[in-house]
């Protein structure tokens, strides 16, 4: 198997795209740079297959990087009966938070109030999902010092997690565990660039124009040259795009909507808050504090048929549902003003019969076009990218036997959790880069001020300067949006706008 450097940047990209321009022939295009594509393009590489990944604009541009954060065990999924997809959320999981990104995904605590108000039957209803959820748990091999079990706790336990509880009829809460995702563009880059490290050409910036049996026709749409690749497979991840390049397959988009508000505004909680939606089963909002001291609060989930962007707006009524929903559990209601940034994505969900799009399973689908051979994967969770990933590879090699390897291949960073806990650099380079933390220090040079927080936001310079020289961000957005996340908050982008539009210039200098 070819082992590569893990490093993506501008000079890489021009010497593989001119390679790949000039008439190549590799064994897999994949199409999208999402968390499917990324996985799928790991996977077919560390089977050994020349992989090619093409992104139309940058890595995690789609819904990857619009989800809640949370890698899940599938509880809401176990409510409904799904049982098998709660299941692979579950064993998937594991996977992530023991052995292929510890770093990026940690446990959290939830705290779900019981309220005088809520009927005691309502109280065993939960609880005995949040058992089941947690039979998963044991049955998938996650240890309690990964996930501790859950258990009820008293009015005061819940107080002191989560302070900005309404306490009058507060009776207690029930705490459990889920997996929490410290940034899920971080981990679509960290898929895409482990994926280079196994010798996938990984190419941002290129869109997919056609599809035919054993070619693609792309774009280099940063200079408009059109070029073409000759593939024995080709597999379609492009997400709620996917449509586009796949007449067979029908999307129905549902669209969910979070806001973002500071932690102190509602005591700076230790644990997330998960609030049930009245007259809703199996449904909450989400209230989960981020190690950077804010709060996102989510997520709506509803039909949406209009124009599908790379970042849609929350409109004034998503907000006023979310805060909503939120405040009946709150002391004080949370208000506009409290907003300080919000986002929104489409879920590439499989059309269904009839129902609401909450209602829509949230398996992952592979179809695959007879007459072009072009496997399209879509569905599924941010969660489960690497069983989708194994599926698409197995049915796109068909009897062609080679292994998945990736439940064994830990992602660029990884390390054991008590590893990870030894390392002397800033914690947040620890959380965000995990093992690579010692070499993103290293890149300050020594420059100090490089290692200090941008003023007004956690981002230290240096992240930028990571960013282009090992993270395949080439433009400003790619910075802002996708490898330091500022982008979510308005304010935060505007302090650090300068100091990356300043790096860029001196690197195209
Ligand atoms: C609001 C919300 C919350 C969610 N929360 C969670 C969560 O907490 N946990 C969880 O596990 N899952 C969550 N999900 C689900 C998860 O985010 C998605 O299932 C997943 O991100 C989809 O990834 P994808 O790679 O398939 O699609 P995308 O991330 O959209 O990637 C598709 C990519 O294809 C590219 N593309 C499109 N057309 C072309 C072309 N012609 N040529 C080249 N490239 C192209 C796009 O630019 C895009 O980057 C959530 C989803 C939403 C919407």
């Amino acid at each position: 198997m070819t082992r590569r450097s893990a490093s993506l940047n501008a000079e890489r990209r021009a010497g593989e795209l001119a390679r790949v321009a000039g008439g190549e022939s590799v064994d897999v295009v994949v199409i999208g740079g999402g968390i499917t594509g990324a996985g799928v393009a790991l996977d077919a590489a560390s089977r050994g297959l020349s992989t090619v990944l093409l992104e139309r604009r940058d890595l995690a541009n789609g819904t990857s990087r619009w989800s809640s954060k949370l890698a899940h065990g599938g509880l809401r999924y176990l409510r409904q009966g799904e049982v098998g997809v709660a299941w692979e959320s579950a064993r998937e999981r594991h996977v992530l938070m023991t052995r292929t990104a510890p770093h990026l995904v940690t446990a959290i605590p939830f705290v779900a109030p019981l309220a005088a108000a809520m009927s005691p039957l309502y109280g065993a209803f939960a609880e005995a999902g949040i058992r089941a959820g947690d039979l998963m748990r044991v049955a998938s091999g996650t240890r309690r010092r990964t996930l501790p079990p859950p258990r009820r706790i008293s009015r005061q336990e819940a107080l002191r997690l989560t302070p900005a509880l309404r306490s009058d009829d507060l009776r207690g809460a029930i705490l459990f565990w889920d997996g929490q995702i410290e940034d899920d563009a971080r981990l679509v880059v960290a898929v895409a660039r482990t994926a280079a490290a196994h010798g996938a050409t990984v190419l941002t910036y290129c869109e997919v124009t056609g599809v035919r049996r054993g070619a693609v026709s792309a774009r280099d749409v940063r200079t408009g040259q059109s070029f073409e690749i000759r593939a024995r497979h080709v597999v379609n991840a492009a997400g709620v795009w996917a449509g586009s390049l796949a007449g067979d397959v029908k999307l129905t988009p549902s669209k969910g909507a979070h806001v973002i508000v500071d932690g102190a505004v509602l005591g700076s909680p230790r644990a997330a808050l998960a609030v049930p939606i009245a007259g809703e089963t199996a449904r909450w909002v989400g209230a989960t504090p981020t190690h950077d001291g804010l709060v996102i609060v989510g997520v709506t989930d509803d039909a949406y048929s209009g124009a599908i962007v790379d970042a849609p707006e929350v409109t004034a009524e998503e907000e006023r549902y979310l805060l909503g929903a939120l405040s009946v559990a709150l002391a004080t209601p949370l208000t506009h003003a409290d907003v300080i940034g919000s986002y929104a994505g489409f879920r590439p969900l499989l059309a269904g019969e009839e129902g609401s799009t909450a209602d829509l399973s949230r398996r992952h689908s592979i179809v695959e076009d007879p007459e072009t051979g072009l496997v399209t994967v879509v569905g599924g969770k941010l969660t489960t990218y690497r069983r989708m990933a194994q599926d698409a590879v197995d049915r796109m090699l068909g009897d062609e036997r080679r292994p998945c390897r990736t439940a064994h291949l830990p992602l660029v960073g990884a390390a054991p959790a008590e590893v990870l806990r030894r390392l002397d650099e800033p914690r947040r380079l620890v959380r965000r880069y995990g093992i690579e933390a010692a070499a993103v220090v290293a890149a300050a040079g020594g420059d100090q001020s490089l290692l200090e927080p941008i003023e007004g936001t956690p981002v230290l310079g240096v992240e930028l300067l990571f960013g282009l020289r090992h993270e395949g961000a080439l433009g400003l957005d790619d910075l802002l949006d996708r490898r330091t996340r500022v982008g979510l908050i308005p304010e935060q982008r505007r302090a650090v706008e300068a100091a990356a539009a300043s790096l860029l210039e001196a690197a195209a200098a």
